[in-house]
């Protein structure tokens, strides 16, 4: 059976659903949207340890979709302070970097969210309007006919459509097909990701130490509880998956300098593979990469999906404006605005995100000195320092 749509989203992440959300919206345009995965549940009782810290560019994004309400009326923890500190320093020392809203003009610098309520109350948005979403749908074959690609899902099904949207993350199988290469930059770190409860309050301040294996981010979270994403080596990270809570909660609470006090295990353990990875192109004649599937970057500094919204909302800007032109969304010189307005943002980010964890994450006392001085230094840069929290904040 063959299966028309004027656009195939392949990827039901929450970069993919915001696309089909942004785009579903012009009149006349069917959008499909196809995930391998099953439908993503969330758990109102239950905190899931897959939290996104939010900047309030893509709070923008998802409250223009209308999904913001239901997120913040949910579970969404604001924080108003971010503190970064080396293993050399304390949490309290003149090199310190502080940031808060007030000095921003914004009432926080962002919020931490679970994933799975993302995308919940995206699915609730795509509910009313008029795109079809199919998870437990996946892809055999993407084959190029003639100007269009042609997908076969598993159920038989072939979708011709005028774009084919890779929304499929870090692995993605859109971009194999489209032989679209990616440069890889393994780090040979892993993310220990779990959630704790400390001694003393967060006081809303998201907190990120620089250790010798990589950083360790704390994240507040709204039942007092934080979320950490913990960059190590592999090996530490497995032990850490191994250890009993007694000796978890040591660990951590020795390496974060007792900036929470003492951390007590409060939470499901993961852990994953870290790398950074970025396409050498984003758009091929009737094919478009977003999201992670685009780029993959270190966590350190919370901007992976940040930067696919962002994704999100420049596709659905130009191809919006090629509708209203009556041009075909899928057509090359469209697409190139796409890629140019964001493959240079995008790859400012993951580069000053890889120099970040390399210099940070290395023992050689002279560049422990220089770190100390270059924090200081950027601490005190003024404008500088602004238009870097501003880009990060998705404010500029
Ligand atoms: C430990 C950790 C912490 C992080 N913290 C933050 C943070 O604080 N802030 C932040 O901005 N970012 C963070 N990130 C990054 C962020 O999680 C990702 O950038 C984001 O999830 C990417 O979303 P996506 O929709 O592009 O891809 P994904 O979330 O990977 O979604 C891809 C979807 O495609 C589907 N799929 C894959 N292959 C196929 C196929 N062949 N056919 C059909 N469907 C397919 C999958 O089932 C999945 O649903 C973190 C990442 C890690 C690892």
């Amino acid at each position: 059976m063959i299966r028309s749509c004027d656009i195939l989203i392949v990827g039901g992440g929450m970069v993919g659903l915001s696309v089909a959300a942004l785009l579903s919206r012009n009149e006349g345009l069917k959008v499909t949207l196809v995930d391998a995965g099953s439908t993503p549940t969330f758990d109102p009782n239950q905190m899931s340890p897959r939290v996104s810290s939010i900047a309030p560019g893509s709070i923008d994004l998802l409250d223009s979709i209308g999904a913001w309400e239901e997120i913040a009326a949910t579970r969404a923890c604001p924080f108003r302070d971010m503190k970064v500190w080396d293993a050399a320093g304390s949490v309290d020392g003149p090199e310190t970097l502080s940031f808060e809203s007030a000095e921003f003009a914004v009432p926080q610098l962002g919020y931490i969210v679970e994933n799975s309520l993302v995308q919940h109350a995206l699915l609730n948005q795509l509910s009313s309007l008029p795109a079809s979403v199919q998870y437990e749908s996946a892809i055999r074959l993407i084959q190029r006919n003639d100007r269009r690609y042609e997908v076969e899902l598993a159920d038989g099904s072939v979708m011709t459509p005028n774009l084919l949207i890779g929304a499929d993350g870090a692995r993605s199988f859109v971009r194999g097909c489209a032989g679209i290469e990616v440069e890889t930059r393994r780090h040979d770190q892993k993310a220990l990701v779990t959630m704790l409860q400390p001694e003393f309050s967060h006081r809303h301040t998201a907190w990120q130490r620089f250790l010798q294996d990589g950083p360790i981010g704390i994240l507040p979270l709204l039942d007092g509880r934080v979320s950490i994403v913990w960059s190590t080596t592999p090996d530490k990270a497995d032990a850490a998956l191994e250890m009993t809570d007694d000796e978890l909660g040591a660990l951590l609470t020795d390496i974060t300098d007792g900036a929470l006090g003492r951390l007590v295990p409060a939470g499901p353990r993961s852990a994953f593979p870290l790398k950074s990875q970025h396409a050498d192109r984003y758009v091929v004649d009737g094919l478009v990469l977003v999201g992670d599937a685009a780029h993959a970057i270190h966590p350190l500094a919370g901007q992976g999906v940040n930067l696919g919204f962002a994704d999100a909302r420049e596709l659905a800007d130009v191809l919006s404006a090629a509708v209203e032109r009556d041009e075909n969304v899928g057509d090359l010189p469209t697409l190139r605005a796409f890629e140019r307005a964001r493959k240079g943002d995008n790859q400012t980010m993951l580069r000053f995100m890889d120099v970040l964890n390399r210099l940070f994450s290395n023992e050689l006392v002279p560049l422990a000195r220089l770190r100390g001085a270059g924090m200081y230094l950027f601490n005190n840069s003024g404008a500088i320092r602004e238009r870097v929290v501003q880009t990060a904040l998705g404010i500029r």
